[in-house]
């Protein structure tokens, strides 16, 4: 099948192996970057404090402002769960968004068993967060906002540095969700002025397990670690640091860094050739808002075909869907349910996400697929007028 499905995971670029390898045998650089005491620690410590460079490059930060962790679900408990914690004093008021990523929404969830109060705003139809909303829901004790760069089933981007200016000028903490949106989207920290920030090496092209959390040093952000042991990452998350992982993530973001500009557009333009390519396809529905939106994520609806069906159908295609079966949980898409969408239109959507090694002719080869199924299941559907 095509690979269709890059906003779920990457593969990681040779270049990425190669180095990583470096890092794991006798004949390599295997050491613990905590031992201080010998040569084989210094040089692996050496190791990681370059990729703390490469990775800060990507997004301008400092590199004593990059945390590592297991990837973006532990760094989005890690922000939340942590500055909850520390700053409970001051109050126990979470706003965050319906759309965020589970690793977000469950923790806010946990905390609400723990006394905090969480305010969940619904995105507008389009599905970006209304700046107005945000501002009429801080309260007193409202201590952190918590809202997605880019949302990873649609693509829909939030007007980050505005939210920001709101957090700051109410001094609220601003935790924002990158995962997505990092590689795709340009971002400079320290203009968006973000006090946590949350990302994952596995979505751009470097190895999974390994995760970042920048955590702003000046007004510098405090959090009470939830991994407790030998005080690694300036205490804030215990655990011997995963080496040949560091490395593969700082290699991936120094490539991402150089293609970056010229990636972007190559992606932009073969995600408008696929929906040039479908949209005049009978009650076909866009969920995606693509005047608002990272490059890599088209997600669309059709009324009158059965999700599963849909699926079956595709199955040359490596894509996501809204669908109840392709997941653990009966509901369809809780992200799509808030944009306002029936669950019908939530079972039958599909999330095609494109990336590096996506070509023109595979998207070619989508388009035909596409049009080819959904004539198909019409004929069959008693639901579509004859
Ligand atoms: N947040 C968003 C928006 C994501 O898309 C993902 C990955 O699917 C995560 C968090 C979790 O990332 P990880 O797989 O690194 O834990």
């Amino acid at each position: 099948p095509i690979y269709l499905d890059y906003a779920a995971t990457t593969p990681v670029d040779e270049k990425v192996v190669k180095k990583m390898i470096n890092y794991l045998t006798i004949n390599g650089i295997f050491g613990n970057s905590a031992s201080r005491s010998h040569r084989f620690g210094w040089v692996a410590e050496e190791a990681v404090d370059l990729a703390r460079e490469q990775i800060s490059n990507l997004i301008n930060s400092d590199p004593r402002e990059i945390i590592f962790t297991s990837g973006a679900t532990e760094s989005n408990n890690l922000a939340i769960k942590g500055c909850c914690d520390f700053y409970k004093n001051k109050g126990n008021h979470i706003i965050t968004s319906n759309t965020e990523h589970k690793s977000v929404l469950d923790t806010c969830k946990y905390l609400e068993q723990k006394n905090f109060c969480v305010t969940y705003l619904n995105p507008k139809k389009n599905g970006i967060i209304s700046l107005k909303e945000i501002k009429e829901k801080i309260k007193k004790n409202t201590i952190l906002i918590s809202i997605m760069y880019v949302n990873n089933e649609t693509g829909t981007m939030q007007n980050i540095h505005e939210i920001s200016k709101i957090c700051h000028k109410n001094n609220i903490l601003f935790h924002v969700d990158a995962t997505q949106a990092i590689g795709k989207i340009p971002i400079n920290i320290k203009q968006e002025n973000i006090d946590l920030m949350s990302f994952s090496a596995h979505k751009i092209y470097g190895p999974k397990g390994i995760g970042v959390l920048y955590i702003k040093r000046k007004p510098r952000i405090r959090l009470t670690p939830q991994i407790h042991g030998g005080n690694h990452e300036r205490g804030m998350r215990s655990g011997t640091l995963p080496v040949h992982q560091i490395i593969g993530m700082g290699i991936a973001c120094k490539i991402m860094k150089k293609k970056m500009f010229d990636e972007i557009p190559y992606i932009l333009n073969l995600r408008n050739i696929l929906w040039n390519g479908i949209k005049n396809i009978e009650e076909i529905y866009l969920n995606t808002n693509l005047k608002n939106s990272a490059p890599h994520i088209l997600n669309v609806s059709f009324n009158f075909v059965e999700g599963e069906s849909l699926i079956m159908a595709l199955k040359n295609l490596a894509i996501a869907s809204g669908s109840a079966c392709t997941s653990a949980s009966l509901e369809p898409s809780y992200v799509l349910k808030s944009l306002g969408l029936k669950d019908e239109l939530a079972h039958s959507s599909i999330r095609f996400s494109l990336g590096r090694f996506t070509t023109k002719d595979e998207i070619y080869y989508t388009i035909e697929i596409i049009h080819q199924a959904i004539k198909k299941l019409r004929k069959l559907s008693p639901l579509w007028e004859m």
